[in-house]
């Protein structure tokens, strides 16, 4: 311990690693590598989910959870700075994966900001313990990148909220237990003004998840159907019609992702499963250790690597201290999807033929070829890259505002498809 009683990052770190080495699965070469494997059956998901729980709560008992969360909702009051000696430690080893992004941040993150003590109390520890595992209920099919545009509707009625509408892309919404949802309560004012944020069970009455089959097989992504879902007033977050300010800060920790200081992200960057170790076992594995050009692709994929590790505690430092805005997660966000979708296609080229059609024992390059199909989700999940640019242009650097035809006009009268009105 420190002289004021607080305990020191290689403190922290040495009962850390003692910890992981004691009671996690260190995990297999290449295990957790790739983009949305179809690996699992639903069986071996569930039970995937289970053991993450189980991670989780033997995390808490240990006093490693919820490194950055305040004490009195069950977390250790420590800096991000002891959190980045967890990534490092945990690197290598399973942990509780399906807990991090979107549960800890930014769902857990927008309730430490937004939510009243009784919302804190009754669901931080809980997240914190494994019990509650979270989704965005943000995409609609009529809306993604233009949020604010939101058609899931509610209306009040006495102490409830009769919600309606449909949210889409919310991966492992069929394994999770709450939402955090925006929804529309005022069609008379312009689209930012007439929203307000809610939270859910996922299982309350009303809710219908359909899961969404990708060509690759994996069905992860739901369709959520909210048909008069009856929320308390209380399952509130924020004041009623002002849910884009509770929204700005939801996509700042959205943005943050895994560089946020809630969420655990093994590795030194957020690219630790396409780094610059696989890219060299593909090399091996398809014999090609020696060739010029993969040398080359292999360099690249080391330098991206480091950029990345380089940035993102950079950017965090930088927002922390108020040197930069909080928009600046932007530049993170844009980083985090360029390279995830470059180190992809490195990988793919590196495999050659391996590529184009492998056999399970091809080693490293297996499934290449389907990661290299998938690679633009990196672009597009947590927002797209090119809203990213946006936000980087207009809100970091200051240049003009791109053209809205809806800008300061009620929302019941902007047209969308062919009509308008709530
Ligand atoms: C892996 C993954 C996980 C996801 N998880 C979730 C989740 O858990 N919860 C959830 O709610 N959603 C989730 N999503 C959905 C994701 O947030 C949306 O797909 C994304 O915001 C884009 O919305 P959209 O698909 O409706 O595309 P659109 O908004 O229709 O955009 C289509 C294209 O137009 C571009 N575009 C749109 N507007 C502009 C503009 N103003 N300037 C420049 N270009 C523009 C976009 O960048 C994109 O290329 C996930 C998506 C993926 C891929």
């Amino acid at each position: 311990m420190g002289a004021d009683g607080v305990e020191s990052v290689e403190e922290f770190r040495a009962r850390a690693r003692a910890w992981i080495r004691a009671n996690l699965r260190p995990l297999e070469a290449h295990e957790e590598v790739g983009i949305m494997r179809p690996t699992r059956t639903d069986e071996e998901e569930l039970a995937a989910v289970a053991r993450d729980r189980e991670i989780q709560k033997a995390l808490f008992d240990a006093g490693l959870a919820g490194i950055c969360f305040p004490p009195e909702y069950g977390g250790r009051g420590l800096t991000p700075a002891h959190q980045r000696a967890f990534n490092e430690e945990i690197t290598g080893y399973e942990y509780p994966q399906r807990l991090q992004v979107p549960t800890f941040a930014p769902c857990a993150a927008v309730l430490l900001e937004f939510g009243t003590e009784e919302q804190k109390r009754a669901h931080i520890p809980a997240i914190l313990k494994g019990e509650e595992i979270w989704m965005q209920f943000l995409s609609e099919p009529s809306s993604g990148s233009d949020v604010a545009a939101a058609l899931t509707t509610a209306v009040r009625d006495g102490d409830d909220w009769i919600l309606n509408g449909s949210k889409i892309w919310t991966t492992g919404a069929w394994w999770s237990d709450w939402g955090l949802c925006l929804a529309r309560t005022n069609w008379d004012v312009p689209k930012h003004r007439g929203l307000t944020v809610f939270i859910l069970p996922i299982a309350a009455a009303g809710v219908d998840v359909q899961r969404i089959e990708m060509l690759n097989g994996v069905k992860e992504f739901c369709q959520e159907f909210m048909t008069d879902v009856r929320v308390p007033d209380s399952d509130r977050i924020g004041e009623v019609d002002d849910g884009w300010t509770v929204g700005t800060r939801w996509m700042f920790h959205e943005r943050m992702s895994s560089g946020s200081p809630y969420v655990t992200s093994p590795g030194t960057s957020a690219h630790h499963r396409i780094g610059p170790d696989w890219l060299l076992d593909i090399a091996r594995g398809t014999g090609r250790l020696d060739d010029p050009l993969v040398r080359d692709l292999v360099g690249e994929g080391r330098v991206l690597d480091l950029v990345g590790a380089a940035l993102h505690p950079r950017l965090a430092l930088g927002m922390t201290t108020g040197r930069l805005s909080d928009q600046a997660a932007a530049i993170g966000r844009l980083y985090s999807g360029v390279c995830a979708t470059r180190l992809t296609t490195i990988a793919f080229d590196i495999a050659g033929g391996a590529g184009a059609a492998w056999a399970d024992d091809d080693g490293a390059a297996s499934d290449v070829g389907a990661d290299f199909l998938m690679r633009q989700t990196a672009t597009i999940g947590g927002g797209t890259t090119e809203m990213a640019r946006n936000v980087v242009s207009e809100r970091v650097l200051g240049m003009p505002r791109e053209a809205a035809l809806d800008r300061g006009r009620p929302f019941r009268e902007v047209p969308r498809g062919g009509r308008s009105g709530g």
